[in-house]
């Protein structure tokens, strides 16, 4: 299968790269996806650890497209666990017949674009090279796991994984010594869960995160009638709410405005809710405001001294180093409660950093530890990891790599100017990874749809963002951030999980209801911005 040539090729076989397919194959495209994994999922393919599971409600989290798919499929709980959501993808695949069109086991290592043909070359990891005029990027933010090069990891003697690569057949921690290492989003899903099977479980925590109660649950069958009676309006009010979310009532009043009283049962209604976005809305100023917010993370500070019976774990596990809301909000059951457990013990490694790796364990500047196994909940390199691992080349063979050096630089995080006919399904610049992700990867491959069957009813074959509206957006981007307190946070937004990254402010935090508009806007002028030959 050499020089194999398409009209499109789509890099990645999740959620993005599932719904592009399917859609430009609906304009009569022959597409060709390539999916590293030995399945497609994407993300719910690679993310088995014990509790991994959507933040987002289920009926939110799944794509709107088909309304027989949204009515027929049934969630079972409130929160979609990550068998489940593969579930979900492996159906959606098998129904509307993808996989004939999908490669696994195979990886894209470069991607190279030829600008007398207007044609991008892949290679993939076994040779095989595949052309096309347009790429779509759809390599995922949150795809390249990443476990820090500590020194001795490959002496130790026990078992590691990490959470983005976790083994397909599970992993059974009954009676073991473990150390998890990491405390965001995946580690608070985990833990509870390990330290129900550990015999005993430390914890090593750099930066302490907020988490909200998720109050997962069965799914109440009223509710899901009523949601999936008005399921299509429910679908197009979401694209005009800031995270792509319809249901929850803006906040109209500041959190400065409310007395102590009044703030105290907003945000006693919302922890007994659950849910991050509902706790965000219970005032409009929560993420701009570091006085409004000061009140909300006392809040949750104060629940956490609450639950955790020890007051000097409970001290660590409390957040002081941002405001809440301005790194990835975690959701969580019995995260904090876990701690109460004899058999659980939280290391402050801000205090006492993990220095090596040892054959039995590891080892912090103050103490040694023994472990069976260690487990790195220590996130990924996230929004632009995927594509710098490729060697992408774009006009005059630019890198892109060299081109991000300082921070990505995008044109709606839609396309780079530079790499003609190459396409972004929620990348660094668009609002993709602060919202709902699914309503993201289906507003921006709808809109590359969109431009790709104009170009071809205008007989255009080059598309490619201009130097200034890319600058114009990048500084945008930069301004909307800065109005927030977004960049106050070191967060994964900001690169700062990986060392040596350049810390710039990566998704677009304007909201879904202004990209899209902005998106349809650009769309209905021409594509402005962009030069189209
Ligand atoms: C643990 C976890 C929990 C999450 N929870 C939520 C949530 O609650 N709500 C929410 O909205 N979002 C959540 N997300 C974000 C999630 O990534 C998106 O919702 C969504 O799954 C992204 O789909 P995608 O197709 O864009 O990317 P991915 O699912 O990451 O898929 C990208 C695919 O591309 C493949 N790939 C990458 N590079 C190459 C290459 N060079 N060649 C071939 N294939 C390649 C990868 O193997 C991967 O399968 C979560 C993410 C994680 C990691």
């Amino acid at each position: 299968m050499s020089n194999t040539s398409f009209d499109a090729v789509i890099v990645g076989g999740g959620l993005a790269g599932l719904y592009a397919l399917h859609r430009l194959r609906g304009l009569g495209f022959k597409v060709r996806v390539y999916e590293a994994g030995s399945g497609v999922g994407g993300t719910w393919f690679w993310n088995r650890y014990p509790g991994a599971r959507c933040d987002v409600e289920s009926m939110e989290y799944s794509y709107s497209f088909s309304n027989d798919l949204q009515q027929e499929w049934k969630w079972p709980e409130r929160y979609g666990t990550q068998p489940e959501i593969l579930r979900y993808i492996n159906h959606v695949a098998e129904r509307f017949d993808l996989m004939r069109d999908v490669q696994l086991d195979t990886r894209i290592v470069s991607a190279v674009f030829d600008e007398g043909a207007n044609r991008w070359t892949l290679t993939t990891d076994k040779g095989e090279t595949v052309t096309a005029p347009f790429c779509i990027m759809a390599a995922g933010n949150l795809s390249t796991p990443r476990v820090p090069d500590f020194k001795g990891l490959e002496r130790f003697e026990g078992n590691w994984y990490h959470t983005g690569l976790w083994p397909k057949e599970g992993v059974d921690f009954t009676g073991q010594r473990v150390g998890v290492i990491g405390t965001g989003s995946s580690g608070v899903q985990m833990i509870p869960h390990i330290a129900r099977q550990a015999s005993h479980l430390h914890v090593f925590q750099r930066t302490a995160n907020f988490s909200l109660p998720a109050r997962n649950a069965p799914l109440d069958p009223e509710k899901e009638r009523e949601h999936k009676a008005t399921y299509v309006d429910r679908r197009r009010a979401a694209y005009d709410t800031p995270f792509g979310i319809a249901g929850y009532l803006p906040p109209t009043k500041s959190a400065l405005e409310a007395t102590p009283e009044e703030r105290e049962r907003a945000y006693e209604a919302k922890w007994a809710e659950g849910g991050s976005i509902s706790f965000l809305y219970s005032f409009n100023d929560l993420l701009v405001n570091k006085e409004a917010n000061d009140t909300a993370s006392e809040f949750v500070r104060n629940k956490i001294r609450g639950i955790v019976k020890d007051p000097a774990t409970a001290e660590l596990l409390a957040p002081k180093d941002h405001p809440i809301g301005t790194k990835r909000l975690c959701l969580d059951t019995n995260y904090y409660e876990t701690y109460n457990r004899a058999n659980v013990t939280l290391v402050d490694a801000r205090r006492a950093p993990i220095e090596e790796i040892t054959t039995r364990g590891l080892r912090t500047r103050d103490a040694g530890y023994e472990f069976d196994s260690i487990v790195f909940a220590t996130g990924f390199d996230a929004m632009t990891g995927a594509l710098r691992e490729i060697d992408v080349r774009g006009v005059g063979d630019e890198k892109l790599a060299d081109k991000w050096a300082a921070g990505p630089r995008t044109y709606l995080g839609l396309m780079v100017a530079g790499f003609p006919n190459m396409f972004v399904i929620t990348g660094p610049g668009s609002p993709g990874v602060k919202s709902q992700m699914i309503l993201a990867i289906e507003q921006h491959t709808d809109w590359i749809a969109g431009c790709l069957e104009k170009m071809r009813a205008a007989g255009f074959a080059r598309i490619e963002a201009t130097e200034e509206s890319e600058t114009r957006w990048v500084e945008h981007v930069n301004a909307v951030a800065d109005s927030t307190l977004y960049p106050l946070a070191n967060s994964w937004y900001v690169g700062a999980n990986i060392p040596g990254k350049p810390r710039v402010f990566m998704p677009y935090v304007g909201g879904v209801h202004t990209y899209t508009r902005k998106c349809n806007e650009i769309a209905r002028k021409g594509y402005e911005g962009f030069a189209l030959s």
